[in-house]
């Protein structure tokens, strides 16, 4: 991909003033796919510059003239999503029928989400009192995102911003770079005015921070690991930036005696292994009632023994690789700490699938009788990892889903609504879902 050595500025793709490179790699195959340029300060400053040249002119717009361009950019992204999951399954190992259905399709899914909102976005709003209140742009925005979900995550910062009327500079995952240079391609081919959306590779520590702590930006949007979160709300400090973060996550899943235990069982195990297991909301901690115990061990292992894992290149539905060598490395000592931690492997374990010999391919894994202190139940393991913690009732299991550093997510499985209801108002999460799983509700 010959843009790779190059990055999206003011409408132009240019060479990059740093002359540092970073390798590409499938995490398949383990051969090198392609050479990334990563960008440094300088190149943050001259992004910056032509995002805050196009914010005059781009927040001027009208609501009409920006929802005429993201229908111009649906259009666009229907015509490349065959490349977006392409570049997915090469660039971070998302089997190819997954990539298409659940990863590319995010950006068509999300842009029709943002295309109704700002339908129906009051942007001048006479309040009670005769008072105005104007939604406005909030001006040039950095936008920095994680490797795991790619697409989906350019896409919820990306798309906000053009809908709005801000300009942005976008820096993806220096590990997934193809799938943003498409976006690129696909925003310059929707028509928008240069500058509106600029994009700079490179490194959190240097590309990164040079964003959270540049002074001609208003925003920064993040999500990725909680340490880099911490580093871009002291480094945005400074310049007094609005900061978003989406962080990890430990997600409990409380399951009930009182609910269809075959099928939510069978379907939190195959949500926990989705993506193979690296998405921040996963519901990694399944908590289940001591009654129906035994039962769903039994469920969950005929399950993950169902779970195929396996080349990205073919469809099915079977899971990929972890996207490299750090992320495999991490897996397995985790899964060495579950087992000096004393907590009975049901399933997987240590090494690669059997015959396999090349790729970042991790057995999918659960770990039962587990409570809630050790290490595997509190630390975002981010690999195809389950653990399962047996709980007495519902105030029991408030407080173990609740004993976490974490709060992104929880999921709740109970055939009584009411129970759900008065559960999930205590669990301290961001989102909590009541007997349904994102991806596998059957
Ligand atoms: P990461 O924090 O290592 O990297 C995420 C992004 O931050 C990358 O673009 C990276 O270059 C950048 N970065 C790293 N250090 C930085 C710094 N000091 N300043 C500025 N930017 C910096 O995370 P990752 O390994 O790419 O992604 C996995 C993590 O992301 C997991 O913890 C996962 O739970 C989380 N995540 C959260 C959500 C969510 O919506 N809450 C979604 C996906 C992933």
């Amino acid at each position: 991909m010959p843009n790779l050595a190059k990055f999206f500025i003011g409408g132009q793709w240019i060479k990059p003033i740093s002359p540092a490179t970073l390798p590409i790699l499938n995490p398949a195959t383990e051969a090198q796919i392609g050479t990334v340029a990563m960008g440094n300060s300088e190149d943050v400053d001259s992004a910056v510059a032509a995002a805050k040249t196009a914010f005059s002119g781009f927040s001027a717009t009208s609501k009409k003239e920006r929802l005429h361009l993201l229908n111009r950019l649906k259009a666009a992204t229907e015509r490349r999503l065959e490349d977006l999951a392409q570049a997915m399954r090469i660039e971070m190992g998302a089997p190819i029928t997954m990539a298409r259905a659940a990863q590319a399709d995010t950006a068509i899914g999300h842009l029709k989400g943002f295309i109704d909102a700002l339908q129906e976005l009051e942007e001048r709003q006479v309040l009670a009192n005769g008072d105005v209140l104007l939604r406005e742009p909030i001006g040039v925005c950095g936008l920095i995102t994680p490797w795991n979900w790619p697409i989906n995550q350019i896409a919820l910062k990306v798309i906000p911003v053009l809908a709005t009327g801000s300009t942005c500079i976008l820096k993806p995952s220096e590990h997934t770079p193809i799938s943003a240079m498409i976006y690129a391609e696909i925003i310059d081919e929707a028509g928008y005015p240069p500058g509106v959306f600029n994009l700079v590779n490179g490194d959190g520590p240097t590309v990164g921070a040079a964003l959270s702590r540049h002074p001609d930006i208003q925003m920064m949007s993040f999500t990725g690991s909680t340490k880099a979160g911490i580093a871009v709300t002291r480094d945005a400090a400074e310049t007094v930036k609005r900061v978003t973060l989406e962080l990890g996550g430990k997600s409990p899943n409380l399951v009930f005696a009182d609910c269809e235990l075959e099928a939510r069982v069978s379907a939190s195990v195959r949500e926990c292994m989705f993506n193979t297991g690296q998405s921040c909301d996963a519901p990694s901690r399944l908590l289940v009632e001591r009654a129906c115990y035994d039962d769903a061990l039994r469920i969950a292992k005929l399950t993950i023994d169902s779970i195929k894992v396996g080349d990205p290149e073919q469809t099915g539905d079977h899971i990929g690789p972890l996207f490299d060598k750090i992320q495999y490395d991490r897996v397995q000592s985790m899964i060495e700490a579950g087992l000096a931690e004393g907590a009975t492997l049901l399933a997987g374990g240590l090494g690669k699938p059997d015959g396999v010999t090349t790729g970042w391919f991790a057995k999918p894994t659960i770990f039962a009788d587990v409570s809630n202190h050790m290490r595997v139940a509190q630390e975002e393991i981010f690999g195809p990892v389950l653990v399962i913690i047996p709980f007495e009732d519902e105030a029991d299991a408030i407080a173990i889903a609740n004993d976490t550093p974490y709060g992104l997510a929880a999921y709740v499985q109970t055939g009584d609504l009411e129970r759900a209801i008065r559960i999930a108002t205590r669990l301290r999460a961001g989102s909590v879902r009541i007997n349904v799983s994102a991806v596998y509700s059957p």
